[in-house]
């Protein structure tokens, strides 16, 4: 039985992952690149804020800490449409009583960090994994301002993100290591609508608003302090796009008018435009995860994705539950490793796919009469027969005890028998009509 696991990287995954090992009595360290952001201001990662749903706070529950973390969350009930014309429309994420989390992403690393250090895990700040010897195990470590550390580990986890040194390490030593990356041709930059003076939303705060235009968007999450960061989804070539809003004055021409009620609320946009980075959109995918008893990737090292479905952290949390449910199941780590990673390599590949589809529904297709209407009828369905009809939206993200790639698979075989469905003449005088809502049950079977 080992007793010493070491974890690279002490991002949202790995810190979690830190606090399922220390519960099981392992001693547990934790080498991460950056400063600690509780002492030093860094830029804290990918996005400002995330959205945390159900397969998250199933974990952080499990855990013992979902209490404390949802003092700093934000409900969101469904999504606010800003149409082009002006007017706005709200569509309900799920049920009543269904929502998802607008959560910051620094303020949850933190805390992260506190209960992982609270439990007695050890964590190394400013220690950069550089190299991995597999034949001892031993992994060197760049510090800043010091010698380098070498330290010898039984079991290594590499939890460091979509540009893992530790998958790198674990691909240039291994015989038919499988690999790719695909980068979409659309960016993102991110922009702050600040609070009202006394601390107020300018925008209804529980919503995640999304201005679709087609072939890109804009989206904007509440944090508590009475901000919402926006995040424009753009094309990095063609006009417009990245590169063809190139001065102060077209982003605000654009602005105004793509965007026209949003630019009030952005005093410092064309400033903040040029200043805050654009930043690329990847999904990697990766094969072998593991390495016989000694090595795992896990969270966005092993399977990083774009986030239109709001569920590469939720991947990474629900990684470590199942994780957790198979130390308890097993003994040995050759086995548990060989069947976390055949449970979660299917897994990772299916959200990698929802999440590249969903990009298409979110800047294009909520803003279509004919697609509400469908959205209707399958909310209808759901109502109707709750177990046998639940909309793709909801298997991902309410619906934890359904794998990713079952909800693909059903999602697939829904919006197939949708299709069929919405070709129906006078489909919007009948959607309500029971036989038909019994016809479409019935072909769920074929
Ligand atoms: C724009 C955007 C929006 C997103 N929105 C959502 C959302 O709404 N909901 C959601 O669930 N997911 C979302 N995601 C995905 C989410 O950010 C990631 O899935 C999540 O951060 C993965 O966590 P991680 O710990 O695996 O990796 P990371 O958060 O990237 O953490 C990796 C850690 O490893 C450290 N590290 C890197 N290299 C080394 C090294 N060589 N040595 C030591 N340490 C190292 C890094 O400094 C970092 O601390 C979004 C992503 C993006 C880009």
């Amino acid at each position: 039985m080992k007793k010493d696991i070491t974890i690279i990287g002490a991002g949202l995954v790995g810190s979690l992952l830190s606090i399922y090992l220390s519960r099981k009595e392992y001693n547990v360290k934790v080498f991460e690149r950056r400063a600690d952001m509780r002492k030093e201001r860094i830029n804290a990662g990918r996005s400002i804020n995330l959205a945390l749903s159900d397969r998250g706070i199933k974990s952080l529950e499990e855990v013992g800490i979902m209490d404390e973390i949802r003092k700093i969350c934000i409900a969101m009930h469904g999504r606010r449409i800003h149409n082009a014309d002006g007017s706005t429309a709200f569509q309900a994420y799920g049920k009543a009583g269904q929502f998802i989390n607008s959560v910051s992403r620094e303020e949850l690393n933190k805390k992260l960090l506190d209960f992982a250090e609270h439990q007695g895990v050890e964590i190394y700040f400013d220690h950069k994994c550089e190299f991995i010897d597999w034949q001892t195990n031993t992994i060197t470590f760049e510090i800043q301002d010091a010698e380098t550390r070498m330290l010898n580990s039984e079991l290594i986890f590499g939890a460091d993100g979509a540009y893992s040194a530790a998958r790198l390490q674990h691909h240039l030593q291994h015989d038919r290591f499988q690999y790719s990356q695909y980068y979409i041709d659309f960016g993102y930059k991110e922009l702050t609508i600040a609070a009202h003076k006394d601390g107020s939303f300018q925008m209804e705060k529980n919503a995640l608003h999304i201005w679709p235009r087609g072939n890109y968007m804009l989206i904007a999450l509440p944090n508590i302090d009475g901000s919402f960061t926006c995040t424009l989804f753009f094309p990095f070539d063609g006009d417009p796009s990245f590169a063809s809003l190139n001065t102060k004055k077209k982003v605000k021409a654009f602005f105004e008018k793509t965007f026209s009620d949003v630019v009030p609320m952005l005093p410092t946009l064309e400033d903040d435009f040029f200043t805050n980075p654009t930043s690329s959109l990847v999904t990697v995918k990766c094969y072998p995860w593991i390495r016989e008893d000694k090595f795992a990737l896990i969270g966005d090292a092993a399977h990083a994705i774009v986030p239109f479905f709001g569920q590469g952290m939720n991947c990474g949390f629900e990684d470590c539950s199942v994780l957790n449910s198979l130390m308890e199941k097993h003994k040995d780590w050759s086995t548990i490793l060989a069947e976390y990673q055949w449970l979660r390599k299917p897994d990772g590949d299916a959200i990698a796919e929802l999440a590249l589809n969903n990009f298409i529904e979110m800047r294009d297709k909520v803003a279509d009469p004919k697609f509400l209407l469908q959205k209707k009828i399958e909310s209808r369905l759901h109502e109707k027969y709750p177990d046998k009809w639940i909309p793709a939206y909801s298997q991902v993200t309410f619906s934890p005890q359904i794998r990713y790639l079952e909800a693909l698979e059903r999602g697939q075989k829904q919006e197939t028998i949708m299709k069929q469905v919405m070709q129906i003449e006078n489909i919007d005088q009948l959607w309500d009509n029971d036989e038909l809502h019994q016809d479409i049950i019935s072909r769920l079977k074929m």
